[in-house]
């Protein structure tokens, strides 16, 4: 699609909206018109429910939604993740099955990566899956799984051959959540939620056919997936339910609910904090923060939110940046290292003149507490970001081996045969043994 200039771009969103807004509509028809119109994920192709525009593009668009008061697209890491690695690796059956239910926010998934052994060490992942007829069985543990609770399904990364180095050995599934051999628990965090989750599988089972790429080809699967995760959101924005209620509700709920009701919360609660994507719009950035009555506004505190309004414009260019790599199938190099890095910065800087614009009452959790308790809960939540997605350690790692070109990390486990290698506190070739 040609769209020329902003001014151009800005008048096909807005054509698009008096066509199509109608606060009568449920969420999930909604979504389904943002599908089926391109303009939920406008940087996915015109083939996959997209309009093949740029990621520079996107900023325009979400501008539109925001000042209209619009629901954006669904959110989610099957959206941010899921299909854009179905897209570059999965089969034309896999793309038809997954990619409308993404599309139109008919289903959540989670992302099955990280085991108690195997974190940043992702490729050391001990999970397994066996091959049984058309299907696969799948024994292990996964751990820190957002949202799995209400998801439909998870991206699974497991050994499927332990002959191979750790690389080499991995297949990557769509596998569905709700069945006997999953078991989800809840994990409480210091926020006082339970957002992610440790999970287990004994002789969970998923088909052959949503095995994505070759058996040994998973390591490939999931640096894509980092790339798009490190890079941000894939639609586009507009208002929201928030990003605690998406993950703390099943899709078929949200879907049901109407549009105005929706809308009508989104303006009246500060929305919670996404520490994911800080930003300088929702009532609780620091930028809107401090033209609340009664608030800090020392001059120390107006140079603070200066800095951090530089920082999330930077941030937005970093991403676009990023998501323009990862679509070009440039993996999870330097430009996705950099904006997941400019995150926690963004997020640091957030959580230390939050409170300070608010004083003591920035501190207090709870519906009467200013901004019902949500500075002190952004606060709580900001560690997060410098972990979820690949720490900012391995980030400058990324960034000395492959910018700065400094001496790689040794690695002397990269060539050995997965079976006869010590991972986490067992050997696999043991852990083999007792299957
Ligand atoms: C909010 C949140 C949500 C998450 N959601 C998910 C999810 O949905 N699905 C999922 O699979 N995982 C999820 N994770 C897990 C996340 O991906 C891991 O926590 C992360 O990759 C780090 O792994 P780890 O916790 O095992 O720490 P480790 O890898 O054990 O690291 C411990 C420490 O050692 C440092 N370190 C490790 N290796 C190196 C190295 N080579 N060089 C320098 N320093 C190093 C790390 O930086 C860290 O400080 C989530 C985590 C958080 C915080």
């Amino acid at each position: 699609m040609a769209s020329g200039s902003s001014d151009q771009l800005r008048e096909e969103v807005t054509a698009f909206l008096d066509q199509e807004w109608d606060l009568d509509l449920t969420v999930g028809d909604w979504w389904e018109r943002l599908a089926r119109s391109g303009w939920g994920f406008p940087t996915w192709p015109t083939e996959w429910f997209g309009k093949g525009l740029g990621t520079d593009q996107l900023p325009t668009i979400d501008a539109v939604f925001k000042e209209r008061g619009v629901l954006g697209a669904p959110g989610g890491l099957g959206q941010m993740m899921g299909g854009p690695v179905l897209m570059r690796h999965g089969s034309p059956q896999q793309q038809e099955r997954h990619l409308w239910n993404l599309a139109a926010g008919v289903e959540s998934w989670c992302q099955f990566f990280s085991e108690p052994g195997s974190g940043s060490d992702l490729a050391s992942a001990q999970t397994r899956a066996v091959r049984d007829g058309d299907e696969w069985v799948v024994n292990g543990q996964k751990v820190w799984t957002s949202g799995a609770r209400t998801a439909d399904r998870g991206m699974l990364v497991a050994r499927v051959n332990m002959e191979a180095p750790k690389h080499a050995g991995l297949g990557y599934f769509v596998i569905e959540v709700d069945q006997p051999g999953i078991e989800v628990r809840p994990l409480k965090q210091m926020t006082g939620d339970a957002h992610f989750n440790e999970v287990f599988f004994t002789d969970a089972r998923v088909p052959d056919a949503e095995l994505v790429g070759r058996p040994g080809d998973g390591w490939a699967a999931a640096v894509t997936t980092l790339a798009f995760e490190r890079s941000g959101r894939a639609g586009v924005v507009g208002v929201g339910f928030g990003r605690e209620v998406e993950a703390r509700t099943r899709r078929s709920e949200l879907r049901a609910r109407k549009l105005g009701e929706v809308v009508e919360r989104s303006g009246s609660r500060p929305t919670s904090f996404d520490a994911r994507n800080p930003g300088i719009s929702g009532r609780l950035s620091p930028v809107s923060l401090i033209k609340e009555p009664g608030a800090n506004r020392s001059d120390p505190l107006r140079q603070d939110v200066t800095r951090y309004y530089i920082q999330i414009r930077v941030n937005t260019m970093n991403q676009q940046r990023a998501r323009a790599a990862a679509e070009a199938g440039k993996g999870a190099g330097p430009a996705s290292s950099i904006t997941k890095l400019s995150r926690s910065v963004a997020t640091r800087i957030n959580r230390d003149i939050g409170p300070a614009i608010l004083g003591a009452g920035g501190m207090l959790v709870g519906p009467d507490a200013p901004m019902g308790g949500a500075v002190a809960q952004s606060t709580l939540a900001a560690p997060s970001i410098s972990i979820a997605g690949g720490t900012d350690e391995i980030q400058h790692n990324i960034l000395g081996e492959r910018v700065l070109g400094l001496p790689r990390e040794p690695q002397v486990d990269r060539d050995v045969p997965f079976k006869d290698l010590k991972v986490g506190t067992i050997r696999a070739e043991a852990q083999r043994g007792e299957s």
